[in-house]
């Protein structure tokens, strides 16, 4: 079974699919982190993500799994750097393979996966037994993005965090190559009213009437 999950940031897509993924026995891979560690890659070579379309194809290319663990992929560097490269069509098809060949073979013998990130029911597995996109108001995400900064310790200033959000949202939607959107067919979901353990039952539910052994997809 695959599960695929996108939206925007701070959307809660990420702690869903790893509840589900747990939940369902299936792995897990977050697609962002594969960007992001491509970006930062990009960064160490002393390259401009905004400009240099070239080395951030390379980047991409060279990028191998053991890259997605290291640390400081969060920060916000890092975010705007993977959302200016993931305009870049090379940088795209570089890294779908490595996205589908989790999807297909899913690691430690699981029998499906979950992916989120932007564009896996749209473009990297549109074969997906199940789609959700993950939404919530701009104000609920960027309070939980700002109260998650300050958890972590981090300084952060909630206009700050408002307007990095705005800027990723509009290059991640607005992008010629594999634009952020809901897939034909996809659950639209939206968190703004629910915490964690909300957004989960609600997906469950999604899950246990459209999973393909279920009783109401059947004829
Ligand atoms: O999900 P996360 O915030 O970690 O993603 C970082 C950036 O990577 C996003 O803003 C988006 O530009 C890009 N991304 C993408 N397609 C995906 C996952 C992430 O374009 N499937």
């Amino acid at each position: 079974m695959i599960i695929a999950i996108d939206g925007p940031s701070a959307a809660g897509k990420g702690t869903l699919a790893r509840k589900l993924a747990a939940a369902l026995d299936l792995a897990y891979l977050d697609t962002g982190t594969i960007y992001r560690a491509a970006a930062a890659k990009m960064l160490d070579a002393g390259a401009d993500p905004g400009r240099d379309a070239e080395a951030a194809g390379q980047a991409a290319r060279a990028l191998v799994l053991a890259e997605l663990s290291r640390p400081g992929l969060r920060e916000e560097n890092i975010s705007q750097a993977a959302s200016q490269i993931a305009t870049i069509p090379s940088v795209r098809a570089a890294l779908l393979d490595l996205q589908r060949d989790f999807a297909s073979r899913p690691p430690e013998g699981k029998k499906g996966a979950v992916l989120d990130g932007r564009d896996i029911g749209t473009v990297v597995c549109p074969q997906a037994d199940i789609k959700i996109f993950v939404t919530a108001s701009p104000e609920a995400r960027a309070a939980r993005r700002h109260k998650e900064l300050l958890d972590r310790g981090e300084a952060s200033i909630y206009a700050r965090v408002v307007q990095d959000m705005e800027a990723r949202d509009a290059r991640d939607s607005t992008r010629g190559a594999a634009p952020m959107k809901p897939a034909p067919g996809a659950f639209v979901l939206d968190t703004s009213a629910l915490d964690a353990d909300a957004a989960f039952a609600a997906a469950m539910k999604i899950v246990a009437a459209h999973r393909p052994s279920s009783p109401a997809r059947k004829p």
